[in-house]
């Protein structure tokens, strides 16, 4: 059974990530932050429906924190499909951006990235078989005013990716991105209105999870054992 480690599992794409690897047989490492009882709550539920998943909690920007709870996973055996979910938004227009806001949009998505993914990879590398993927937004490929923290967060995810994706080929490992659009989510719920949704959007609809969690699925599989270094778009056609 693949071991696989969704971080941000307690949200809403990070929880549909989760399902959908435990539906394909996965153990799945239902990661979560502040919101560790609905990595808990989660768990039962795949548990009740017969797959397999635990909870694990820590804050990604703490590098500390983070090889301590990976190290633990580590040591009974490699995780083999890592989903970088883990993610915040923190907007303003940039002549108002405080330095807060933009150092802590970066250290979640993009220091993040390297505290979680880094101790994995040569675990992974020895079995000669993995599947990297992260989550990144249609806002780091077009831009998004009031964004700049984030589109630069997640377009370093990107170019990171691209070189991982080098990095590793040879070894079996598929190092690739997801730039989902406006997904229905409590994220995007405060930030987009019905309104502006049929305007941005040429489907005229929110994505839904489960959406982006059957792309992820395919992505984690053995049927797309050649497909790395990509960033992949779902977004209802918005580019
Ligand atoms: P949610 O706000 O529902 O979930 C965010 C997740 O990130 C939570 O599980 C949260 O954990 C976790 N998280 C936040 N900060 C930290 C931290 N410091 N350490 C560990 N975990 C942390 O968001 P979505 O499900 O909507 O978003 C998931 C991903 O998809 C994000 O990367 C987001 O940028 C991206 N995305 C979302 C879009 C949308 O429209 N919803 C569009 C494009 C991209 P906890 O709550 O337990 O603290």
């Amino acid at each position: 059974m693949k071991r696989a480690l969704v971080t941000g599992g307690s949200g809403g794409i990070g929880a549909a990530i989760c399902r959908r690897l435990a539906a394909d047989g996965c153990h799945v490492f239902v990661h979560a932050h502040r919101n560790l009882d609905q990595a808990h709550a989660l768990v039962d539920d795949i548990l009740a429906g017969g797959g397999s998943a635990t909870p694990v909690g820590f804050d990604v920007t703490d590098a500390a924190a983070t090889s301590a709870a990976l190290e633990a996973l580590l040591a009974e055996a490699p995780i083999q499909i890592l989903v970088n979910n883990a993610g915040i938004h923190d907007d303003a227009v940039f002549p108002g951006m405080r330095a807060e806001q933009w150092q802590r949009v970066i250290d979640v998505s993009l220091n993040g990235f390297f505290n979680v993914t880094q101790p994995l990879t040569m675990p992974m590398m020895r079995t000669r078989w993995g599947r990297i993927i992260t989550i990144s937004s249609v806002a780091a490929i077009t831009g998004n005013r009031g964004q700049t923290n984030y589109a630069a967060a997640k377009g370093a995810l990107h170019s990171a990716s691209r070189s991982l994706s080098q990095e590793l080929a040879s070894r079996g490992i598929t190092v690739n991105v997801v730039a989902p659009g406006i997904i229905d989510t409590l994220m995007s719920e405060g930030t987009f209105d019905a309104a502006a949704i049929a305007r941005l959007v040429p489907m005229k609809r929110a994505g839904r999870p489960a959406e982006v969690a059957d792309l992820i699925g395919f992505l984690a599989s053995e049927q797309a054992a050649y497909i790395s270094g990509q960033v992949i778009s779902i977004n209802g056609g918005m580019i």
